[in-house]
């Protein structure tokens, strides 16, 4: 009887991570890979849409300071927005889109749901496209994995379907939560965005989410607040944008884009939006892109 009980164990064991398996590797068959454009400063995602791989974050930035932080972005030709539930600006990004001229199409904005949102995520997408008023929402993540996060993307599968969305996309998945959450949703993520940095690089994650066609992008790129002035003032760092007369907030945002890993620098300084765009007219050298490899120290500056 014992045996008979084990047998039939072991048979749902092998069941689930077959079908597992299969089911990632169907997420990652139907993924082709992201094609990064250091020149057009641009991606192809898997989804098919093409997105710039330099933006703004507005984490923390308040009503006023947000709308003039995004106008100086687009002013100067910025065109990715990075927004969430949880930042309570969503609506400051969607006017200064509104107020810029620029046409819609040629503005990106990322918002994401936030876990309290996960059980009631149609009706939380479709209060994110009111406060935006921008028609519709380029890319949709969820903020942070949580027990109910596939049925929440499900919303999201069903608001790319009817065109309210046009990307579906996680953060804060690395590949423990990535490898959970993939055999549980029928449309693979486009991108992933999770904390990366000189002093948390994250190559294994990073290395293995690009693997399956995801693009990767850096939440904290400078390190995030609190932490950024001794990113900024790393001898290395300092060193290598003495050599190419560019800041050491430049050489970090290159250095990313470099290893393929598309940014989103959080700033309420329009002088500093305009120096981080400025991260495309030189290149470090293998030995700049090693030195940089060799700050790391598996420094992670937030528990998620
Ligand atoms: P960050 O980009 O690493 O650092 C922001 C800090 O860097 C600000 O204090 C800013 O100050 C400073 N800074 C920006 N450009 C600079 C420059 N050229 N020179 C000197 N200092 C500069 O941190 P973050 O804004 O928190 O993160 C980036 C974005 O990632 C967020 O805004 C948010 O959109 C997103 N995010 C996502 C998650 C997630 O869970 N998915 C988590 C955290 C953040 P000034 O304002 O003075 O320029």
């Amino acid at each position: 009887m014992k045996r008979r009980v084990f047998c039939l164990l072991l048979m749902l064991v092998m069941t689930t991570a077959l079908f597992s398996v299969s089911a990632l590797a169907e997420a990652s068959e139907s993924a082709s890979a992201p094609v990064f454009d250091l020149e057009q400063g641009t991606v192809l995602l898997n989804s098919g849409y093409t997105m710039p791989i330099m933006g703004l974050g507005t984490y923390s930035l308040t009503d006023e300071e947000c709308y003039n932080s995004v106008t100086a972005l687009l002013e100067a030709g910025g065109r990715l927005i990075d927004t969430a539930y949880m930042y309570h600006n969503e609506a400051s990004v969607g006017r200064a889109v509104r107020a810029s001229g620029v046409p819609r199409e040629e503005v990106f904005i990322t918002t994401k749901l936030y876990p309290n949102q996960y059980d009631n995520a149609d009706r939380a997408i479709d209060e994110a496209l009111r406060r935006l008023d921008t028609g519709y929402i380029d890319m949709m993540l969820l903020h942070h994995p949580a027990h109910n996060d596939a049925a929440a993307y499900g919303a999201i599968e069903r608001a790319v379907r009817d065109g309210r969305v046009r990307c579906a996309n996680v953060s804060c998945y690395y590949i423990r939560e990535i490898d959970r959450f993939l055999p549980k949703v029928s449309l693979a993520p486009a991108l992933v965005q999770n904390e990366l940095h000189p002093y948390y690089q994250d190559s294994r994650a990073t290395q293995y989410l690009q693997g399956l066609g995801l693009a990767v992008q850096a939440w904290y790129p400078l390190g995030g607040r609190g932490y950024t002035e001794r990113l900024l003032a790393d001898g290395i760092i300092r060193e290598i944008a003495a050599a190419h007369q560019k800041s050491p907030a430049q050489v970090i945002l290159r250095w990313n884009l470099q290893r393929g890993v598309a940014v989103i620098p959080g700033s309420g300084n329009p002088e500093h939006i305009r120096e981080n765009l400025s991260s495309f007219d030189f290149e470090l050298t293998g030995a700049e892109m090693e030195a940089i490899r060799n700050l790391n120290r598996d420094e992670k500056h937030d528990w998620y």
